[in-house]
Order: C-alpha cells, then structure tokens, then sequence
C-alpha cells in the first residue's frame, strides 16, 4: 500500500543567551511558521508536517511518535529507515543518540526490538547489526578499523550492499549497545578533529532482521518456508549547511566550498522523488555512496521517517528555511512498503537453521547460559567465514579480470607489431605505392579505438553503464570530491558527464599520425626512403613499448602469483578456520556427552539421596518411638519410687505402730503376770 514518508522537525533548546531582535520561530501544533517579533507571520514562511516538537520535546516522545511504528514494522518485515536531518549543532546526534537520561532513537529501537521479539512466541528471529560511515565518500566499517573503503555491490540474492562490511549476531540489547559503542571509540581513532568529521560524515546503523514461523508439528523445518528478512537503517546525516554561501560572520568565504557529494545527492533524490513517481524521470540513486545504500529507503519498499531538526537562534534562520523545505519536499514522497519473504538460500537464518537446530535438539530443551553463548559464537563464527569467503571470491575474480585485461592487451600489442614488421619488409620488398598506402590507412585505423574520437594523450573513455537512463543530474567528478567550487559545479552540471560507478577507464595509447598527404603515388625514391626510415624509428619505439609491455607484464605476472599465493594463504586460514570450527564443534559434541555423564551421575546421586533420606526418616521415627517408651519407662520408674517411698513409710509407720502395739501387750502381759503371781 502506497504511503507518505513520515516527516517530523524537531527544535532544540536555545544555546544563545540573546533574545531574538527581528523574527523567531512559533510552533502551534503541527505547524511552525516565522513570525515578526511583536507582529503577525511572515507570509509563505509557514510549515505543516506529521509533527513538530519543541524545545521541551523529549527523545522518548519523539521515538514514541514518529519511529516506533517503523521500528514495529521492522519485526514485522518491513524495511525501515530513519533518517536525522539538519545542519550541524541542531541536534541530529542528540536525537539519534540522546543523552544519559534520555537515550536516543538507537537505543529505544534497539530495546524496542528486542522487547517485540520476546512477544512473539510463534517465529523465530536472527538478528544482524551492522554500523558504517560514509567520509570523503568513502564507506567505513565502524566495527573493525581494518574494514575501510569498502565497495558497495549488487546481486540478484542480496540486492545492492556494501561487500566486506562486518556484521555481528546479537541476541540481546545490551550486546548491540555494546557494540556500538566499540565503534564509537573506533571512530575516533586517531581522529584529531572529531567534530568536524562528525559533521562531514553519516553514519548508518543498520539492522538485519530475519524470522520465520517455528513449526509446532514435528520440529522438522521444511525448506520451502518462506523467510521474512528485513532492513532497518538508523542514519545520523551529515550537517546540511552551505558552508559554501556564507560563513559564520556572514562573510562569503574564500578558501575552497565544502560539498557533501552524498547529502547533495540525496536532495535531488528527494527533490526528483517529490516531484512525484507519474513522471518517471530518472532518480539519480547511483549518483552518491548514501542515496545507493538507501536506494529502498527513499523510493521504494520501505518505510520511511525523517527528523529535520532545527536550531531555534536568528543566526540561523537562513538554514532553518533550508531545512524545512527539505522537510516539505520529502513529505510529498510515496513508498510503497511490503513484508518481505524470500525462499532462496539468502536468509542467513536459513543457511544457519539446520545447524543451529541440530545443536539445538541435542541440547534437549536444555537452555543454559553457557549454551547458548557457545551457539551465538558459534553463528558469529560462521558468518565471519561467509564474508571472508565472499570477500576472496571477490578478490579472486578482480584478480582474474585484470589478469584477463593485461593479457588481451599484450595479444593485441603483439599483433600489431606483427602487422608493422610485416609491413616494413613488404615495403622493402615491393615498391607498390598504393598497397603501402592503403596498409598504412588500415594501420592507422588499427591504432584507434571505436571510443577515441580524435584522442589526446592520457584520454580516458567514459561509457555510461547499460541499464542506467540518462541523468540529468551528475555525479561530482573524483578532483573535486570533497572541496569544490559550487558555482563550477552548477556549471558543470549542464553538461553531460557519466556515471562514476559505471566509469570505465582504458589506458591511453599513442595515435600514430599518418598524415595521407604525405604519401602520394608520386612521391620520389627520397620520400620513401624518409618514410621508411620513419616506418623504422616507429617499429624501434613500438618494440621498445613491447620490451617495456613485457616487463611490465612479467611484473604482474610475478604480483599475480604473489597475490595467489596470498589468497591461497588466506584460504589456508579459512579452511583452518573453518577446521577450528570444527573442533569446536567436537568440543562442543564433547562437553554435550560430559554433559549428559554428569546428568546420569547426578540422577543417581539423587536416588541414593533420596533412599539415604528415607532411611533416615525411619531410624529417626524409630528413635523417636525408643525415647518415647524410654520416657514411659523413666516416668514408670519415678512413679514406682514415689510408691516404694509411701509404702516404706507406711511400713515404718506400721512397724513403729506394732512395735508399740508389741510394748504394749508386752507390758499388759507383763502386767497380767505380775497380777497372776498376786493371786496364787
Ligand atoms: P548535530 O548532531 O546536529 O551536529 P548535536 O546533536 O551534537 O547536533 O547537538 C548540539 C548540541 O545541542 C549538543 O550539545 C546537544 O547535547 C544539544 N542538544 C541538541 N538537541 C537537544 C535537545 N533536544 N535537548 C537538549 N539538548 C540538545
Ligand atoms: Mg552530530
């Protein structure tokens, strides 16, 4: 479905203490227009966009309003981009990268993501990040300081990209911060004016989001399940200014204008896309390194949103204006977003799914920290091999190509000095005038190529590449890459010059000039001799290119073969490599069976606790019973005590109450006797 680009401008917090003398800027809703200071607004200088924030606008707002949806999109396979648009100071690092207390747009997107996928329980996702800067028209990888230069390439698989870029698999938030962070510190390697080049370069972000729908059934993964891959690019854009026009004390500089190729390429894409896709003209992507990687971006299957931000102060009022014309010409852009699903082998989730799952199942549901690292290590280290591969193939064919080039042009040397010396004894031999002349205009037509018109030394020829349409815009030639005079460059810009990427340069070749007036039929035996003499000193020089040729071709031959040399090096590593990711493929097969030892050992350690346990709590029960029944008997024991005690003491008692009893029927006895010896 056919949708605008999304446009937001954002103004930052005043940095001038002043307050303004002539105009300032006012901002009702979605609307910013230049007012007079005590007065009404300045006709024509009044803005409407899907946005505008002020100077109390937080980052978190701006994410939630203007990007979130892209973002949401992204995961959902729509290729998204996010631009941050403006002259330098206004605020497009802050947005993008935001402060300690409020993170930018990165960060929110990152977590974001990360967040969205937990959600979603049905797919599963890899994920790839990338960062790189384009400076002086030149793509660096912010990864890897070696990576520099990198070229941009296009295949029918992976569509226009830049070859050689590292890119790293990441499975949560705090890796990718990380991660950008490294590249940060690499950006400033060895930088001495940071700020400068940060105003001169942009910088992309770029998420690579690959998913696809886990099968519930049996676990087996089909190949013909379509893959949803997406791209979410987060660009930080050089400072818009025209530092050409007026410097900062509105004086108009003298010293050479600065030109940002990339960000003026990328206005007349937006200028060429806004004047509407009915009248087709030809959108001059080709002509920038930026507006190439964003080719989908801006005109095509994407969506897209952009913050033009603004500095509130008078001073810069003039580029104000600039920017929010920009902001209103890319609000007139239609793209037409779909999900993307592919089923070739391009999806790296793809390539890498069988293996991963394979490891995966022998995990057996097992989910533990150090596997699962192992495995993001493990996918990290195939895609390193995938690119280095691809980076040798490439330098491999290049290498052939040229050899290629070198050997047809030193055939073609051959078989013109061939012709030339054939020529010459021809000459020696016959006197035919008129064959000799007719050869010699056969020769000079020899000399030419199609693509020479009347060539002049070190001449290049330009073939603008086929299925390009005429521009009507063109690129900056390579002299004036960074610095160049503007009004030379609009000038230029009138005529016709051929696109960079499909420049094709041949070595120039002396043209031998054979004027035909100096031969004629009647020349005398004299002429001929001079001519000969001529036909000579040329067949010398033209032996001498030769000698010089073949020595030169020894060269590169001897170069080639270093060169071979070193990709069979470099292949020698790959395959070691690859031979290391074997064992530690092995390693892994082997801490997994140790795993599972240890597992078995664990289990029965548990049986054997699990009986100790129950042992344990039957001698303890039967502990319990003997205490308790030895407290019975204890009790018992005390009771009967207690009784013997009361039954001796009843038995003294009773003894002492017999011994009594005793006395007395002893003494009554002795009574009665006593009373009886009385009587009788
Ligand atoms: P740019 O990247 O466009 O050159 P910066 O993002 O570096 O500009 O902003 C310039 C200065 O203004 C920085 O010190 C930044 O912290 C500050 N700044 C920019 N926008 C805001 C904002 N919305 N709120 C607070 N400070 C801001
Ligand atoms: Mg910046």
């Amino acid at each position: 479905m056919a949708e605008k680009i999304c446009v937001a401008v954002r103004v930052r917090p005043s940095i001038s203490e002043e307050s303004p003398s002539g105009t300032f800027w006012k901002i009702e809703d979605n609307r910013i227009s230049l007012h007079k200071l005590h007065g009404t607004p300045i006709s024509g200088l009044s803005y409407a966009f899907d946005h505008v924030f002020d100077e109390s606008c937080s980052n978190s707002k701006v994410y939630e309003l203007l990007t979130k949806d892209v973002i949401h999109a992204a995961v959902d396979g729509f290729n998204g981009t996010a631009f941050a648009y403006g002259q330098t100071s206004s605020g497009k690092t802050y947005t993008m990268n935001g402060s300690l207390n409020d993170p930018g747009i990165i960060h929110r997107a990152v977590n974001d993501v990360f967040q969205k996928i937990q959600m979603i329980s049905d797919r599963e996702f890899l994920i790839r990040v990338s960062y790189m800067e384009i400076y002086n028209e030149e793509i660096n990888d912010l990864f890897t300081v070696e990576n520099q230069k990198l070229p941009i390439h296009e295949s029918l698989e992976r569509g226009i990209f830049v070859a050689g870029l590292r890119e790293e698999i990441v499975n949560n938030a705090e890796q990718v911060i990380k991660l950008l962070e490294s590249g940060e510190v690499n950006r400033h390697f060895g930088e001495t004016n940071m700020n400068a080049r940060s105003s001169r370069s942009h910088t992309i972000f770029r998420m690579v989001i690959e998913s696809k729908g886990i099968d519930t059934g049996s676990g087996d993964y089909s190949s013909s399940d379509a893959i949803r891959v997406s791209i979410l690019n987060l660009v930080d854009l050089a400072g818009s200014e025209r530092i050409a026009k007026t410097g900062a004390g509105g004086v108009r500089l003298k010293e050479g204008k600065y030109i940002n190729k990339s960000l003026m390429v990328l206005g007349n894409v937006i200028n060429k896309l806004s004047n509407g896709a009915k009248q087709r003209v030809h959108i001059p992507y080709r002509d920038s390194k930026l507006t190439r990687i964003l080719q989908t971006a801006l005109g095509g299957n994407a969506k897209t949103s952009i913050i033009c931000t603004v500095a509130p102060e008078e001073v810069h009022v003039e580029e104000t204006k600039g920017t929010l014309q920009f902001a209103s010409r890319a609000k007139r852009i239609t793209n037409c977003a779909q999900v993307n699903e592919i089923l070739t082998d391009a999806a790296l989730l793809k390539r890498q799914q069988l293996e991963i799952e394979d490891l995966r199942r022998k995990l057996q549901g097992s989910r533990s920290e150090v596997m699962e690292q192992e495995i993001l290590k493990l996918r990290n280290d195939m895609l390193k091999y995938e690119l280095e591969r691809e980076k040798l193939e490439m330098e491999l064919e290049e290498e052939r190509r040229s050899h290629k080039e070198r050997e047809q042009r030193i055939r073609d040397q051959q078989l013109k000095i061939e012709n030339l010396s054939s020529l010459v004894s021809d000459g020696d031999r016959s006197s035919s005038q008129d064959s000799m002349k007719e050869s010699l205009k056969d020769e000079c037509n020899d000399f030419k190529t199609p693509c020479f018109k009347e060539t002049s030394n070190n001449a290049f020829v330009a073939k603008r590449s086929n299925y390009s349409e005429l521009p009507d815009f063109s690129p900056l030639p390579d002299s004036f890459s960074n610095v160049a005079d503007e009004d030379t460059w609009f000038k230029m810009n009138k005529g016709y010059i051929a696109d960079l990427d499909a420049l094709q340069t041949t070595p120039a070749r002396k043209v031998q000039s054979f004027p035909p007036q100096d031969i004629t039929p009647d020349c005398s035996n004299d002429n001929y001799k001079l001519e000969l003499q001529n036909l000579k000193t040329q067949l010398e020089l033209v032996i001498k290119e030769k000698v010089e040729l073949q020595r030169k071709h020894e060269e590169e031959v001897q170069i080639n073969s270093r060169l071979m040399g070193e990709i069979c090096e470099l292949k020698q590593e790959l395959d070691l490599s690859n031979n290391s990711s074997e064992s530690s493929k092995q390693r892994y097969g082997n801490l997994e069976t140790e795993f599972q030892k240890l597992k078995e050992e664990r289990d029965s350690l548990l049986q054997t606790v699990s009986e100790s346990s129950k042992n344990i709590t039957f001698l303890t029960d039967q502990k319990e019973n003997i205490l308790k029944d030895l407290n019975c008997e204890v009790q018992r024991r005390k009771d009967l005590e207690v009784e013997i005690k009361q039954f001796s003491v009843a038995f003294a008692s009773r003894q002492r109450s017999l011994a009594s009893i005793h006395g007395e029927f002893k003494s009554k006895i002795e009574k009665l006797r006593a009373e009886n010896l009385v009587r009788y």
